[in-house]
């Protein structure tokens, strides 16, 4: 069986975003890790079989515009909760 969830590919596409357009935020795998998994707990899953996945991909597409604001606006709140408690060593910012 293969099951994947979407919010995952979404989050990780918007990861990569956020830290492109907020330098100020850690780098470290950690903080990272952190961010990931703050945001994804606050979305609800989207689980899609790998054939599912492809035959439903233009209907996705409109599922997906919602689905992004959503994570998005979920990443912001995760971010600011990591930044204010981050979990990182002080040899460990940066790295990663
Ligand atoms: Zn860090």
């Amino acid at each position: 069986m293969a099951l994947r969830n979407y919010v995952e590919n979404v989050v990780l596409q918007e990861y990569r975003n956020y830290v492109a357009n907020h330098p100020e935020f850690c780098r470290c795998s950690r903080c990272r890790d952190d961010l990931l998994a703050l945001t994804l707990n606050r979305l609800p899953g989207h689980y899609v079989t790998s054939e599912e996945g492809s035959i439903r991909a233009d209907a996705e597409v409109q599922v997906n515009r919602q689905l992004r604001v959503d994570v998005v606006k979920a990443m912001y709140e995760a971010a600011s909760i990591v930044q204010a408690h981050p979990h990182h060593g002080p040899d460990q910012r940066g790295t990663g």
